[in-house]
């Protein structure tokens, strides 16, 4: 990466109008068949475009390609129900009818690589791609097959790792796994979840991420952030074994929250995407707050290994919103790049 301190969002972005109901999360498409290709083609074009004019310097496909960043991805597989669905409880956290497991999981062919190649061919930067993790994908479905969570775990990871080959083919340079259970689950993430992971990026050359966030603004989330206490300690139950594997890039959330700062300590010698953007409320950081953030990492985390990031996705934000945001992340980076180059 050329850049000092390269710019990236953690993934979702918001979808133009004509495409899916605006500030809504997961909404349904608004078009079909042939039309729904070519307008999530035309919206990847607009999300590139806004990302560049931001300042993004790892780009992404927004999430312009799906409507959930975990189902989209399992309805390409065969095995899973999705007529006869059940109710979980996902993350602890809040109730919602999944499909469920009937028969072994097979990917019978590629889920984003099309997507990927698409990407690939509209830009020149670098491109950062996000799949859901093993240990995220199985607590959003009901297992009545394989009857344990780590075996589907690891049928999840072979399965990932065959889309991700796909995508690094299709010149993807980051490859980025959407772990939120990795903030859940503390004592599977340490005994399994991890090695699961790993078995997902094996034989990979290009780069690869964990993105481990406490949720989109929803009030599910925020809710649970408030049962958290003052001091979100979270990730101190999983970074040491993160920081053990051959995980790449660990993305995490930081502005506004609770975590505290040092616990980036942890990770020393992986490269860190810090959450530099609240994308729960709508008010849009200063760059000088952006870069108040940026420096504290710094303290923990050595200038060439920070990615400044969003803490999250930002699909549920107007697109005027996430656009500010994403500008004011840029300008928080250049002032610190500034400093660096003093
Ligand atoms: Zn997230």
């Amino acid at each position: 990466m050329k850049n000092l301190l390269p710019v990236s969002s953690a993934g979702s972005l918001p979808k133009p109008v004509w495409l899916a109901q605006p500030e809504t999360l997961w909404s349904p498409w608004k078009l079909q068949g042939d039309a729904l290709v070519e307008g999530k083609q035309d919206a990847l074009r607009l999300s590139l475009q806004e990302q560049i004019r931001a300042g993004v310097d790892i780009v992404s496909d927004g999430e312009q390609s799906r409507q959930h960043f975990v189902t989209t991805f399992i309805e390409h597989l065969s095995g899973v129900d999705f007529e006869n669905r059940k109710t979980v409880r996902i993350r602890n956290r809040y109730d919602a009818s999944v499909p469920v497991v009937v028969d072994a999981v097979t990917r019978p062919k590629p889920v984003f690589a099309d997507d990927a190649w698409f990407l690939r061919q509209l830009t020149d930067q670098p491109i950062k791609w996000a799949l859901p993790g093993p240990m995220t994908m199985i607590d959003t479905l009901y297992d009545n097959h394989y009857k344990s969570r780590e075996k589907l775990a690891w049928e999840f990871a072979k399965i990932l790792n065959q889309e991700a080959r796909e995508l690094e083919a299709a010149g993807v340079d980051i490859i980025q796994f959407d772990e939120p259970a990795f903030n859940v689950f503390f004592d599977e993430v340490n005994d399994w979840g991890i090695a699961a992971l790993e078995r997902a990026i094996e034989g990979l050359k290009c780069e690869t991420a964990v993105h481990i966030c406490y949720g989109y603004g929803i009030k599910a989330n925020t809710d649970w952030k408030k049962t958290l206490g003052d001091e979100w300690r979270q990730y101190e139950a999983v970074f040491p074994k993160l920081q053990q594997s051959n995980i790449d890039l660990i993305s995490l959330e930081c502005h506004n929250s609770r975590v505290p700062m040092e616990l980036i300590e942890l990770l020393r010698g992986k490269k860190v995407m810090v959450g530099a953007i609240d994308v729960a409320n709508t008010a849009i950081e200063s760059p000088e707050e952006v870069a108040d953030t940026l420096r504290k990492a710094l303290q923990f985390v050595d200038a060439d290994k920070l990615y400044p990031c969003t803490n999250c996705g930002m699909a549920p934000l107007s697109r005027e919103v996430a656009n500010a945001k994403l500008a004011a992340l840029s300008a928080g980076a250049q002032i610190v790049r500034n400093e660096l180059g003093r």
